[in-house]
């Protein structure tokens, strides 16, 4: 379900809601029941949508509250699915701040980095990426080329196989330049299979941020997995630090549901949106904004 559908549904149970004269049990358990059903079919996790019913259930009185306040306590509901509780580390200005982006192969890892430079790039910032990935042939070429269109420096290298060997010395080249964003892009981790290259791709991601301490770690996530996001958000929060996540190619068909499952997985904020795969296609995530567009 596409993610204006999905608001779509949930904005038409909470306004059923409001036409009736007598909100009972009855109507009131219609309305969450199409909000969970809506949710169901957007990817978001059974038990996640149980949560919230019982949320909301337990907080509304039916018999004592006015239905604009009911209305308000849904949409606080869906804000708190989407709120980790804590902020994310933001990087500051003129001061470095090394970022390390973790992810699956082909979730959008390596377009993202050259994204998230290029945004702090605009607003004057000096930021740098460095290829951590030697395991996947042409990773350093890509993220090279997209770098060097918007002359970002880039550190890497094609012949080099020690991918934290390379990180720590892209950091700490970047550190005596004085860039204020150092970019790491590791190499994408498959999960589904458990096989021995899996295992040493993680091993090997902890190794690299054991070597570079990062500030952040980044998870990038494709907001095309469905239901599997959420177990694979939780493998890589399980293994590494993920302080925030980009849910990347919400263009298209996205669904709105793994943005919940992202939050719910990693217990951290969702901090960008990829909408496409050109440089300057990745939005600043706000939940209330978020919220308000999916409701209408
Ligand atoms: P990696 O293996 O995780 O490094 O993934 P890549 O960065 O190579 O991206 C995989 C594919 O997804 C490429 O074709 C990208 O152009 C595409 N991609 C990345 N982000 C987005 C996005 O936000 N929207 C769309 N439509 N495509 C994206």
């Amino acid at each position: 379900m596409v993610l204006e559908e999905l608001g779509g549904r949930i904005a038409r149970a909470i306004s059923q809601i409001e036409k009736e004269t007598i909100i009972d049990d009855k109507v009131f358990n219609e309305c969450l029941n199409e909000i969970a059903r809506a949710l169901f079919q957007s990817d978001v996790k059974v038990e996640f949508v149980n949560n919230m019913k019982n949320n909301i259930k337990n907080i509304v009185n039916l018999h004592t509250i006015a239905v604009g306040h009911n209305k308000r306590t849904i949409i606080r509901q869906l804000c708190k699915m989407l709120d980790s509780g804590k902020p994310s580390f933001t990087p500051k200005k003129g001061k470095t701040s090394v970022v390390m982006v973790v992810g699956l192969q082909g979730s959008g890892k390596t377009t993202t980095c050259s994204k998230y430079a290029y945004y702090y790039q605009k607003k004057g910032w000096k930021p740098a990426v460095v290829c951590a990935d030697t395991y996947r042939a042409g990773a350093f070429d890509q993220l090279k080329q997209n770098a060097d269109k918007a002359k970002i420096p880039i550190y890497g290298c094609n012949t080099e196989i020690d991918p934290v060997k390379i990180a720590v010395d892209g950091v700490d080249k970047f550190k005596k330049d004085n860039h204020d964003l150092i970019i790491v892009d590791t190499a994408g981790r498959h999960i589904q299979e458990k096989s021995e290259t899996a295992a040493s791709l993680f091993e090997e991601m902890c190794q690299v941020a054991e070597a570079t301490n990062p500030d952040l770690v980044v998870f990038v996530m494709d907001s095309r997995n469905g239901q599997a996001a959420f177990n694979q958000a939780k493998a890589f929060k399980q293994s590494v630090a993920v302080g925030s996540v980009i849910v990347t190619k919400m263009d298209g068909h996205a669904k709105g549901g793994c943005v919940l499952s992202a939050v719910a997985a990693t217990k951290s904020p969702v901090i960008f949106i990829g909408t496409g795969e050109h440089m300057d296609e990745l939005e600043v995530f706000d939940v209330k904004p978020f919220v308000s567009r999916l409701l209408g």
